[in-house]
């Protein structure tokens, strides 16, 4: 039996710590695994020519969602698109989905068949059938867990590790808008459930301000939560930034750029220099951050759940990759030395650090 004090906490060991652990215990993988636990989906030999991809990823109310300000058609949408946003990232085309549920007794079938409608609806659009998957009882929190598998044609998936020193980042939309919506809820249903005294980060700006001035205009409020609420996975954009041959590795963002360069940098054993200035930002973003009393680029870099694509090219495929006509940025470049770094308009660096998501540090959706 092992005393009490020489168990180490989670907390200490932190996520990526804890998954680094599971991945040294597991045993001799099979010759057919050609990506085990590491990336975004697992890579699998089918045939000659086609490869299976495999991703999974769970939903927990009060850690992930809070049912105060989120609908369950968004979170049946939103549980399918961060598991479909994986296999983009790896460029493969989604084609298998299954969930399960663990209830708990506050939750109504009705709820259940919206879920299942903001599901449904995110799959139809990806052509990606529901198979299966499990129903259990919750006591308390509703626990939500989806797998979704795809394919590639045979080692046309990109995989985190093969940024060279060199490459230029790009990523793909607008960053720090789904932390900023997030936040925008949060303001709202503390300032429901409390009157309309809560204070937002800015000192000075109550929530009740910020929302009213938000709501100036309406629709940049709206876009904000909708990226929070139902995010859109870049599938057909992977596939074509995939099946060009330009790109050396990829990510989709879900825990923030600064941690999610961090692991392309860590699996490549590079390092990254990222021009501030040349993160894209959304109006709507760059509004609601001076009202939300936080920079623009804070979201970005630590807000996470964005679900864009994160990709590095050789700079000689550039223009290539600017033809495609997608809705991509160039924000920085790949370095040999393993450092992560910012730089701002001036020329002055800063090092970033993997400041995102990690579980077993405090969740945002805990009030
Ligand atoms: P993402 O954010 O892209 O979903 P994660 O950070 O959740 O990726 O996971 C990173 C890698 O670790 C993936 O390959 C995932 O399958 C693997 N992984 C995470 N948790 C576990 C676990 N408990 N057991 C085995 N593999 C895991
Ligand atoms: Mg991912």
């Amino acid at each position: 039996m092992v005393q009490s004090q020489e168990l180490m906490k989670l907390s200490k060991l932190g996520e990526f710590g804890l998954i680094e652990n599971i991945r040294k215990s597991t045993f001799r993988k099979s010759p057919s695994v050609l990506v085990g636990i590491g990336d975004d989906a697992a890579v699998m030999k089918m045939s000659p020519t086609a490869h299976l991809l495999a991703t999974t990823d769970m939903l927990i109310e009060g850690v992930h969602f809070d049912l105060t300000y989120t609908d369950f058609y968004s979170l049946g949408w939103k549980s399918a698109a961060i598991n479909l946003s994986d296999i983009a990232a790896m460029g493969g085309l989604p084609r298998y989905c299954l969930t399960s549920l663990g209830i708990p007794p506050s939750v109504s079938v009705e709820q259940i068949a919206d879920f299942y409608r903001g599901l449904n609806a995110l799959l139809r659009r990806h052509q990606t059938a529901l198979v299966g998957g499990d129903t259990c009882s919750s006591p308390k929190s509703l626990l939500i867990s989806v797998v979704a598998l795809g394919e590639a044609p045979a080692s046309r998936e990109i995989r985190r590790e093969g940024a060279r020193p060199g490459d230029r980042i790009f990523v793909s939309g607008t960053l720090g808008d789904s932390a900023a919506g997030l936040e925008i809820l949060k303001a709202g249903s503390r300032g429901r459930g409390q009157g309309s005294g809560v204070r937002s980060r800015e000192p000075g700006v109550r929530s009740k301000d910020v929302k009213s001035e938000l709501r100036n205009p309406k629709s940049a409020v709206d876009s904000l939560i909708q990226k929070h609420l139902r995010p859109v996975p870049r599938v057909e954009w992977g596939r074509k930034i995939a099946l060009s041959g330009c790109v050396n590795a990829m990510i989709d963002i879900s825990d923030g750029l600064s941690s999610d360069l961090f692991h392309i940098c860590e699996q490549s054993n590079v390092g990254a220099a990222v021009y501030a200035e040349k993160i894209p930002i959304s109006p709507a973003l760059r509004r609601a951050a001076a009202h939300l009393g936080q920079s623009p680029i804070h979201y970005a870099l630590s807000g996470g759940e964005d679900y864009e694509l994160l990709f590095t090219a050789p700079a000689a495929k550039i223009k290539k990759i600017l033809s495609f006509g997608l809705p991509v940025t160039e924000i920085g470049e790949i370095t040999r030395t393993r450092k992560m770094l910012t730089v701002d308009g001036m020329g002055k660096t800063t090092a970033m650090r993997p400041s995102g998501y990690n579980h077993f540090a405090r969740s945002p959706y805990t009030r």
